[in-house]
């Protein structure tokens, strides 16, 4: 197993990638040494001569040419930005992100004999830095380590120890795994999950899962395992369906469970149970998806990701969102941001109204629908969902210049997209919201953008 320190500059990676190479008898590799060597000349230098845009090029081919295997590595400070430079560190390996605050960073810094890259004063430049990088040095880490009041040698010996014992809290693994054996699932699964849990050499060392209730018929498993078998991460994602959602988060933390989908009923009900909320997840006021790291748990929402990419090109239509549920939210924020007026319609009309007044938009009762002549239509109820064949809409009240966008998306061609279709209209089938919101999910979890027609294939 490769095993890669990400971090900003002053956080040890270079000393404590050494000192843990030493430990285990691998080779270390600093990639911003590589880039050097390769280079022939020193990084403040290549920074002056080709500017940040050269550097980041020469890192990009030098990360890309690191051999597999086993060994260490340290990644230069900004390396993690890049979505392609995560792919490549991430490949067959366990990436610790070291952290420390932004006193502790300036100290160590400005004692360092490397000048600014800016020219600004030192200061400034980490805050800044650390700001904009955060977000991608979390989506990047498996785990997060501080190094802030810790030595070298008792980080490196944390490292080992987590490479050694897996990602569970010391001393609560065997909380964490009294729920997993509670929750059913088949026999051929549940001895995957021992041996993950059990640190069983030559398996991975990761967990990941779907928790809702029901959620053992979810396509989740089936992408998110072939997605890990095609990026080389050693990961594997499971179904934990369980009625309480506050046992499955504390299990989570419990297990070291690096990332979790939310699904019905629990995407408003996790929100208390987590650190810290992501603001958009918060305006929509539902999360979908959990990343840990360092034992702080974060929550956000990809499913307004998922309805906005496929009407993207409808920016600024009128549009009538179907339903005040979770999904309507994240349907009505989408569409928000996209410019678009939107008109909330709904079975029980006070639903639609409280839902519309939180984003400034209109409302009404089902029955209005032939009044508003909408360029998009979004179902955002569970009406036409396997085994029920209704639709809230008929023929008669659709014309062919209405795109039509069912959030539901079993089966792939509801009832209502069946009959959208009949009318000329353009259709978008719920599957289209899943692969968007699963893209983006997997890059909170991984950092890594998954081409939209790989998580096609693989769906
Ligand atoms: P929810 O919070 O339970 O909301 C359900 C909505 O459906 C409510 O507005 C409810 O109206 C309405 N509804 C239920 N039965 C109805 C009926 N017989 N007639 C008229 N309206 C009815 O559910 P949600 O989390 O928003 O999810 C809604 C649907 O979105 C799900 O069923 C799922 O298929 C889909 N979804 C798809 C994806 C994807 O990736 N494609 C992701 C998330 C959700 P009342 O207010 O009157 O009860």
């Amino acid at each position: 197993m490769r095993v890669v320190l990400t971090g900003f500059r002053g956080t040890g990676k270079t000393t404590v990638g050494k000192i843990l190479a030493a430990k285990l008898g691998l080779p270390f590799v600093d990639t911003d040494r590589l880039i050097e060597d390769r280079v022939g000349r020193k990084i403040p230098r290549v920074f002056r001569e080709e500017g940040e845009i050269g550097f980041r090029r020469m890192e990009r081919e030098a990360i890309a040419s690191l051999p597999g295997g086993d060994s260490v590595v340290s990644a230069g400070g900004g390396a993690v930005i890049d979505p392609v430079n995560v792919e490549n560190l991430r490949r067959g390996s366990l990436v610790f992100l070291l952290q420390a605050g932004e006193e502790t960073l300036s100290a160590r810094i400005g004692m360092s004999d490397r000048p600014s890259l800016t020219g600004r004063p030192v200061a400034e430049e980490v805050g800044e830095l650390l700001r904009e990088r955060r977000p991608a040095y979390l989506r990047a880490a498996d785990f997060c380590v501080s190094t802030e009041s810790a030595t070298p040698e008792e980080v490196a010996d944390l490292i080992e120890g987590i490479l050694r014992d897996g990602p569970a809290m010391p001393g609560h693994r065997e909380a964490g795994l009294a729920l997993i054996e509670k929750i059913p699932m088949d026999g051929g699964e549940r001895e995957v999950l021992a041996s993950v849990l059990s640190r069983k050499a030559g398996v991975p060392l990761g967990l990941c899962g779907i928790a809702g209730y029901p959620c053992s018929h979810s396509k989740s498993p089936v992408l998110w395992n072939r997605l890990f078998a095609r990026y080389e991460l050693p990961y594997h994602y499971t179904a934990l369906e369980w009625p309480n959602i506050g046992e499955v988060v504390g299990a989570a933390r419990e297990l070291g469970i690096r990332g979790l989908s939310v699904t019905i009923p629990f995407k408003e009900k996790v929100m208390p149970f987590l650190d810290t909320i992501d603001p958009e997840a918060r305006e929509i006021g539902a999360v979908n998806t959990v990343v840990q790291c360092g034992g702080v748990l974060r929550g956000y929402n990809t499913d307004w990701v998922g309805i906005r990419t496929p009407v993207e090109d409808l920016g600024g239509a009128q549009a009538v969102v179907l339903g005040a549920g979770g999904a309507a939210a994240a349907a009505v924020y989408a569409l928000r941001s996209l410019n678009m007026e939107v008109t909330v319609l709904n079975r029980t009309e006070e639903n639609a109204v409280r839902l519309a007044a939180r984003f400034g938009v209109h409302a009404g009762p089902l029955s209005s629908f032939r009044d508003i002549h909408p360029d998009l239509v979004v179902n955002a109820t569970s009406v036409g969902m396997d085994p029920d064949r209704s639709s809230l809409l008929a023929a008669g009240d659709l014309e062919k210049e209405m795109t039509v966008f069912d959030l539901v998306y079993t089966p792939p061609e509801t009832p209502l997209l069946a009959i959208a279709r009949s009318a000329g209209c353009r259709i978008i089938a719920g599957t289209e919201m899943f692969i968007h919101q699963a893209r983006e999910q997997f890059f909170h979890v991984t950092g890594i953008r998954v081409p939209e027609g790989l998580a096609r294939e693989l769906v």
